[in-house]
């Protein structure tokens, strides 16, 4: 993938929100406070609109930028520090062999940022075992993806507002690990 065709698929990515909105914001009603597929699609549009940048660690970084600055709440740090995470050790050309390397760090900044280990009903849940898969040799399905979110649903959750809701929390796909699953999907999609 290249720098022009990255810039289609981040932008790619509105349409995406705009079709799961209503799904990411009923799972966020049931254990939060309801607003994650608004935030998304807010966060996408402003990339639609704003996202700059010639080379694939500029278009990645400026994607980063825009997603802290146009997304409140919990997740718009989260993505936007992630995104400007993996600028950082972007080449010139996304594929198959690097790719790894690159969600790599979009985990490990999910984690820092957000200070989880795993287990904890959030997005890393996702991000965590894409990341293994990745570093073993294996480039998850969108199935395979889709299946990591739903594995979220046995967790209790002791991050984010989700953990308020305490064991009520368990049997609902958390919002921040549904979304992880489109983004996730839209970049490894270019080199499946
Ligand atoms: P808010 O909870 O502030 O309303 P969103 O609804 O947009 O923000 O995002 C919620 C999602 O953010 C959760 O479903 C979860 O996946 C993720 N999240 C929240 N807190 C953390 C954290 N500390 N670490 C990782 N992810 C988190
Ligand atoms: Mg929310
Ligand atoms: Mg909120």
């Amino acid at each position: 993938m290249d720098a022009q065709r990255l810039t289609e698929v981040l932008k790619g990515l509105l349409s995406q929100f705009e079709k799961n909105e209503t799904k990411l914001t009923n799972l966020d009603r049931e254990i939060g406070d309801g607003d994650h597929g608004v935030n998304m699609l807010r966060g996408f549009k402003a990339v639609d609109e704003k996202l700059t940048g010639d080379t694939v660690p500029d278009i990645l970084k400026s994607c980063g930028m825009t997603l802290m600055s146009a997304v409140g709440g919990a997740s718009g740090p989260l993505y936007g520090f992630s995104f400007v995470k993996m600028s950082q050790v972007a080449e010139e050309e996304i594929t198959k062999e690097n790719i790894g390397k690159l969600i790599n760090e979009f985990a490990e900044a999910v984690k820092a940022r957000g200070k989880v280990e795993g287990g904890e009903k959030t997005m890393y849940d996702v991000l965590k075992p894409v990341s293994e898969a990745i570093q073993a040799g294996n480039i998850p399905t969108s199935a395979e993806l889709q299946q990591f979110a739903e594995d979220t649903k046995d967790i209790e959750a002791t991050k984010g507002r989700a953990a308020y809701f305490k064991e009520k929390s368990k049997g609902v796909v958390d919002p921040g690990a549904q979304s992880a699953v489109y983004i996730l999907d839209a970049l490894l999609e270019e080199v499946r």
